[in-house]
């Protein structure tokens, strides 16, 4: 199918882009990689009478390390930037490591980490991480710019803290604490396609091995990224053993998830992949400190 009809906008700086999005709020849609926006639009779930283009607006696509070790990531820097970043590589590892899961590569050569965080499919990736990640979105609109952190940012299905008017420009994700690790997993029915559930696990110990901090997000298992906090009380001030990992797994898997059935997997399938893959995070989380 082909869209209906729509006025276009290419905004050459965010004050102009923001000044639109002001104007047509309730009838208009930023246009990012368009790997989402556009089928919506085909299929006419969505039709905005006016589409604000963010791929000529200068600025947005900036990568850059801040002073106190923050990575600050334009909303239009595209997935596969993330994946090929020595920056991304060397300061947010679990980003590197999990891009390759996102869609196929034609895709994130358009797709954008700001597109990935506002369209908030449960089964993404990029809000999982984000979550995880402890990152701020920068939300801007005209005259006024406000930070949310990720896990505030997500509400419901399909629903942010993002208003009409603003735009996403930012995503500040802050240092991780020495003596941290991370690792993802996921599993789809083949690669490139949404995940039936995965997991994103970022777990800190002291010297001696008990654990201080510990973040353990699913995806595609509840209406948004699922942090599951109780797992990660069972972890942290206990030294770390395979057996306890289990143990916050199970928790995690059994009291702090909300999957559905659906065509690809029954909700007790989904469950049971939490679990298998929450314990394979956490210990791959634990091996790469
Ligand atoms: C076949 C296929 C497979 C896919 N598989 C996966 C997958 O496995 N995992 C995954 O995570 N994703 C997957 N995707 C989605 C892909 O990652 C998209 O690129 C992403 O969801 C949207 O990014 P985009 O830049 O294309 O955004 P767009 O499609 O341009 O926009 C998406 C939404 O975000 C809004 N928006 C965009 N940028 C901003 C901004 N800066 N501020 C405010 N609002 C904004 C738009 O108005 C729109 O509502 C898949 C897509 C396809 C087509």
């Amino acid at each position: 199918m082909k869209p209906a009809p729509f006025a276009y906008q290419s905004p050459k700086t965010l004050v102009e882009a923001l000044q639109l999005i002001a104007e047509h709020s309730d009838d208009a849609k930023l246009l990012a990689g368009g790997q989402s926006l556009i089928p919506v639009m085909n299929f006419r779930l969505a039709q905005p009478g006016m589409l604000i283009d963010l791929n000529q607006t200068e600025g947005l696509d900036t990568l850059t390390l801040a002073a106190d070790g923050s990575l600050e990531i334009g909303c239009m820097v595209r997935q596969s930037t993330l994946e090929k970043s020595m920056l991304i590589k060397e300061h947010a590892p679990l980003i590197h490591e999990t891009m390759p899961w996102v869609a196929h590569s034609q895709i994130r050569n358009r797709g954008t980490i700001g597109g990935s965080l506002v369209h908030a499919d449960p089964a993404g990736e990029l809000p999982v991480l984000m979550v995880a990640l402890q990152a701020e979105f920068e939300l801007q609109k005209v005259g006024q710019s406000r930070r949310v952190s990720a896990e505030a940012f997500y509400i419901d299905l399909f629903e942010t803290e993002l208003q009409d008017d603003e735009i996403l420009t930012k995503i500040i994700i802050p240092p991780v604490p020495a003596r941290s690790g991370s690792s993802f997993h996921e599993v789809a029915r083949r690669h490139g396609d949404y995940a039936m559930a995965g997991v994103a696990a970022v777990v800190s110990l002291d010297a001696s091995g008990t654990c201080t901090a510990c973040r353990l997000v699913y995806l595609n298992v509840g209406p948004k990224p699922m942090l599951a906090t109780g797992a990660a009380d069972m972890l942290i001030g206990q030294p770390i053993t395979p057996e306890l990992i289990t143990q916050a797994a199970e928790h995690a898997a059994e009291h702090e998830i909300e999957p559905n059935g659906d065509i690809h997997a029954s909700a007790d399938y989904r469950r049971h992949l939490a679990k298998v893959l929450g314990q394979r995070a956490l210990n791959g989380a634990v091996q790469k400190i």
